[in-house]
């Protein structure tokens, strides 16, 4: 699952990224096995973190509308105690946090000690729809990039550790998802006219994207570019990057404040 993770420095073209790329594994395969084995450990090692209450854990989920955001939040609830797990979902900013600099609603939402944060978007909306559409002039956007890298590595020093997910779609698979959409009247809910509006600038978003995770993708808070046009590959890699990045963790139970030994319950 490495191959996905994007190397400090390396420029980063979408076009040599295929969204429909599953490792030559394929559906059938023993792979919802593969899931669920995968998953059932990332969930001890999330009670161990939670136990450790030693490092925090953040999941930045960013792509192009229906690419599956929701449903890699609910896949990694799925595998998590909902104790120790939050969902923070950045919105077009309100007028008092347009007041402040960009990371003001981001940091006061980032994990505490033992927590799981998934951002459902982020302070990379900052340097994306924020560019795309011209909302601060080049020169803001450009040097939020040293920002982000400054305020994710003062997070990683003080113990959070950071994943960043790039769930990449091709814009034909977004066409089918949203024809689905109009299709299905328990699905028409989702459906929002101003996705077809940011559908029409996706060359731009794509050079956001590829610029902004070029120069983003850090050895303490790295950029994964997932190929998510198959669902079931998409939580595959998820859940093994999670498995991996939290075993790399060396987690430890706290030890028991007394000799347990000699402990009797009467
Ligand atoms: P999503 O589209 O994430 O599934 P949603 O449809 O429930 O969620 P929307 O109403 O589309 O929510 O809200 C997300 C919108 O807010 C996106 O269009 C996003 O680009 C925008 N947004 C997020 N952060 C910012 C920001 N910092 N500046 C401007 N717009 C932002
Ligand atoms: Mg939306």
């Amino acid at each position: 699952m490495d191959k996905y993770r994007v190397k400090p420095g390396t420029r980063v073209r979408l076009k040599d990224c295929d969204p429909d790329d599953t490792d030559g594994y394929k559906k059938g395969d023993g792979i919802s096995k593969k899931i669920e084995k995968t998953e059932l450990a990332v969930n001890q090692l999330q009670e161990l973190l939670y136990a450790e209450h030693k490092h925090g854990l953040l999941i930045v989920l960013q792509a192009m509308d229906t690419a599956g955001k929701d449903g890699t939040i609910s896949h990694v609830f799925d595998t998590m105690n909902p104790q120790g797990v939050r969902v923070a979902s950045f919105k077009a900013p309100t007028p008092e946090e347009l007041s402040h600099d960009f990371l003001w609603r981001i940091h006061e939402q980032t994990p505490s000690k033992g927590e799981v944060v998934i951002f459902n978007r982020s302070h990379y909306e900052d340097v994306l729809v924020v560019r795309v559409h011209n909302l601060v002039p080049k020169a803001v956007w450009k040097r939020r990039y040293a920002i982000i890298n400054n305020f994710e590595r003062a997070l990683a020093d003080e113990g959070t550790t950071i994943l960043k997910f790039f769930l990449h779609i091709s814009q034909d698979e977004q066409k089918k998802r949203l024809q689905e959409r109009l299709d299905d009247p328990t699905k028409h809910w989702k459906f929002n006219p101003s996705d077809l509006a940011e559908r029409k600038l996706w060359p731009d978003y794509m050079q956001a994207y590829e610029d902004s995770i070029s120069a983003t993708s850090t050895p303490w808070a790295p950029w994964y570019i997932v190929p998510s046009n198959k669902k079931w590959y998409r939580n595959l890699v998820v859940a093994s990057t999670l498995e991996k990045s939290l075993k790399a963790l060396n987690m430890h139970y706290p030890e028991p404040v007394d000799d347990l030994s000699k402990v009797v319950i009467e």
